[in-house]
This record gives C-alpha cells, structure tokens and sequence, in this order.
C-alpha cells in the first residue's frame, strides 16, 4: 500500500451509496504534510510533460492543486461552479452533473486565465463517473489549450470516469484507486499498483 492507500484504510469511512468520506484528512479538515506528498508524487508521475498551469474546480481541489503547484512553480486556476460578481469578461462555460450533490453545476472559467499558449495539468480530489473531469477537459480544450495529464487523488475504479477518461487517450494518474469497498464492513479493496 502506498501512503494514501493507508490513510484511506486508517481515517476512510465507506458510507452507503458508494460514497467514501475523507473529510478528516482531505475534504473538509486537510493533512498538509499529506498533501505536499501528493504533489510530490504527482511531479514525478508527469516529470516529462511541459506544464505552465494547473487547473482544477471548487472547492475539494484547490488544497491539492495549490500544494502540487509548488512542486511545478506554475499557477492554480480553479473552475468556478457559479456566476458570481467576481467573475467578469468572457468566460468559458461546462455543465457537469455532481455525483455526490445529485444535481448539475455550471463549471466556469474566465477566459483571461486560460488560452492556447497553455499546458495544464487537472487536478481534482476524487474521480467516479468522469463528469466534473469531463467538463474541466471541455472548458481547456475550448480555450485551445493542452491537457498534459490528469492527476487524482482517489479514483473509485468500480466506476466508469477511469475507463472514459483513459479510453480518450490522457494520461490520467490516480493516487489510489479503490476498486471495491463495502459499507457494512468498511472494507476497502484497492487496484493492485503493476495493474494502475
Ligand atoms: P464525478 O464527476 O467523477 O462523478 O465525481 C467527481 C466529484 O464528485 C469529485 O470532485 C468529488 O467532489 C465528488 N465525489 C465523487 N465520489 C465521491 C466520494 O466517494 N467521496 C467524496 N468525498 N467525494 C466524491
């Protein structure tokens, strides 16, 4: 196991509806020192890539991404998932469905903070059927900018968001991938690592 694989199995509650709660280190309460070793993990998963900008979405992303950042030294942009009267100018705009809030969001992003001269890296907390990855995809590839790769904290495998986003051909990078789990037990069974 590596070292987010056992802080899932240590500090993970599995709670019915195939929803895993990390709020005590990662989505509510955050452990820094966990979070600087993603970032680490993450710069040497996509060492080769030229990355100039990380983009990620509100609000369970940004730790993360503000964190890996400091391993790139490039910018975070995080999507916006409503209008506000911050936000002005064009914007470039996708609709997403929450898997854990059962409804749709407007995913936005001021098109002053992205453009084709950009090379980014998403980066997002979890990953279950692909639809907020989706929209960050879409809203980078209307601004004519390169996805590099995709970074994940936690990928739930035994959904379908994986498998999309791989079949398109990104270089998607998941911390720990849980392939089953049971909230009975609270069972965790993570994706062997020769086999992510
Ligand atoms: P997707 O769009 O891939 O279906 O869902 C991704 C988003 O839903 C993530 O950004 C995350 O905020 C939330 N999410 C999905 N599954 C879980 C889960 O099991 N636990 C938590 N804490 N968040 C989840």
């Amino acid at each position: 196991m590596n070292f987010l694989e056992e802080r899932i199995v240590k500090d993970g509650v599995v709670k019915e509806g195939n929803v895993l709660k990390v709020d005590s280190f990662l989505n509510h309460q955050m452990d820094i020192e966990l979070l600087e070793e993603m970032g680490g993990e993450f710069k040497r998963r996509f060492a080769g890539r030229h990355i100039n900008k990380i983009l990620t979405i509100e609000a369970s992303g940004i730790g993360i991404a503000c964190i890996t950042a400091q391993h790139f030294h490039v910018p975070v942009v995080f999507a916006k998932k409503s209008q506000s009267i911050n936000l002005d100018g064009e914007m470039y705009v996708a609709e997403v469905e929450s898997f854990t809030h059962k409804c749709k969001n407007h995913v936005i992003v001021a098109q002053k903070f992205l453009g084709p001269e950009d090379h980014v890296l998403i980066i997002d907390d979890f990953l279950a059927n692909g639809c907020a990855l989706q929209g960050l995809i879409q809203i980078v590839q209307a601004a004519g900018a390169t996805v590099e790769g995709i970074g994940i904290a936690i990928e739930k495998g035994f959904q379908s968001g994986g498998r999309i986003i791989r079949n398109l051909g990104f270089q998607l990078e998941s911390l720990a991938i849980v392939d089953g789990m049971d909230a009975q037990t609270g069972s965790i069974q993570f994706r062997p690592q020769e086999e992510k």
